[in-house]
């Protein structure tokens, strides 16, 4: 398998630079995860490392060796598109064993590897049939297992599971985790899909307007968000953040209301509060941080949203677990957990609490 390397890996196309001086080091067997806004320049760094648009600057290791000039067939590294591309006249089995029959493998062992993939996919039993005869997972399955087939030292997947209807998508996304755990294959895996990210990474690198923005585990984001775009891209639903003034062991909002954070440091320098929907409590009149109208509340059974409007601040999403017996209208008291609280600088970055 490989372990590989991007430094100062820039990319341009004319005067417009998409990716700048980009540097990760992937581990052997390492799950990473790309995510970002369309336009990030996701899809552009994965076709530079399957070698199909050349490396502007920079450096680009396999296994300590540069690969920048290597043809894309010798990089040994197998991609999967969002539109599966397959060849609509040959049928399942032969699309995922094609590699196979342009290097001229002997044909028994085209079969057998054939086979083990179409196994190892839940596809056994569809090998003759062409791709137009087969749902959207199962051409996706189909275009994994032209990839399994190569036995490649890394895989590449660009938003792979986005065509498909969101059942399928948490099917795939729990059969994609199982392929990883049993090849133990480095994978790359582009998605804007931030639940698809925190599931399935060993590490997330967040992307924005061709800029490594963090580089962590999923919890290092969630919890240790580096500036208010990370905090607000990762975490469902989205981190409320609400304008402040600093003050010297907490911060005053618009509206004159003061939330004391006394373990935070540098609160003198925050210019905005984060705060996620699941740490904001709703409790007894008067004894929380915020006032608050109710606007919308979804009873979800599991979880209740409450959007609820803030005079002088404006709207915060409240989510709590189980059933909270809110109704459009109620006037609430809000608990900022302080405990839970971000707080971002003028800029953005985020204020770090002492550890
Ligand atoms: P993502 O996959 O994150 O949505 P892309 O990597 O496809 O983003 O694109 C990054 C940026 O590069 C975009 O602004 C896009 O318009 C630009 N871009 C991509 N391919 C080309 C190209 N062949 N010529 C010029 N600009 C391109
Ligand atoms: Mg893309």
């Amino acid at each position: 398998m490989a372990r590989i390397e991007l430094n100062d890996v820039s990319k341009s196309y004319g005067a417009v630079e998409v990716l700048r001086g980009i540097n990760l080091n992937i581990a052997d067997s390492e799950f990473i995860v790309l995510v970002g806004p369309s336009g990030c320049g996701k899809s552009t760094l994965l076709r530079m490392i399957a070698g199909l648009e050349p490396i502007t600057r920079g450096d680009f290791l396999i296994d300590g060796r540069r690969m920048n000039d290597v043809r894309p067939r010798d990089r040994d590294i197998a991609m999967v598109f969002q539109s599966y591309a397959l060849y609509p006249h040959m049928d399942v089995g032969r699309n995922m064993g094609f590699s196979m029959e342009i290097r001229k493998d002997p044909a028994e062992k085209r079969k057998s590897k054939v086979a083990e993939a179409a196994r190892t996919l839940g596809l056994s039993n569809l090998t003759e049939r062409l791709p137009k005869a087969l749902s959207g997972g199962q051409r996706q399955r189909v275009a994994m297992g032209r990839a399994i087939i190569r036995d490649p030292r890394a895989f590449l997947f660009d938003e792979p599971l986005s065509n498909l209807d969101a059942a399928l998508r948490v099917e795939m996304r729990l059969e994609i985790a199982r392929l990883h755990q049993r090849l133990g294959a480095t994978m790359i895996y582009v998605t804007h899909d931030q639940v698809e990210a925190l599931t399935l990474a060993d590490r997330i690198v967040v992307l924005n307007g061709g800029d490594i923005q963090q580089v962590g585990s999923p919890l290092d984001l969630y919890e240790r968000p580096a500036n208010k775009f990370v905090a607000q891209f990762i975490g469902s639903p989205t981190m409320n953040v609400i304008a402040v003034e600093g003050g010297e062991t907490g911060v005053t909002t618009r509206n004159g209301t003061t939330i004391a954070l006394p373990h935070l440091p540098d609160t003198g320098h925050a210019a905005e509060l984060g705060i996620r929907p699941e740490h904001l409590d709703v409790v007894d009149a008067g004894q929380g941080d915020i006032t608050a109208v109710a606007d919308v509340v979804e009873h979800l059974g599991s979880d209740t949203n409450i959007y609820v409007n803030v005079e002088g601040i404006g709207p915060l999403m409240v989510r709590k677990h189980g059933n909270v017996p809110a109704r459009s209208g109620d006037r609430l008291s809000l608990r900022v957990q302080p405990e839970h609280a971000h707080l971002f600088a003028a800029d953005g970055t985020a204020l770090r609490p002492a550890s």
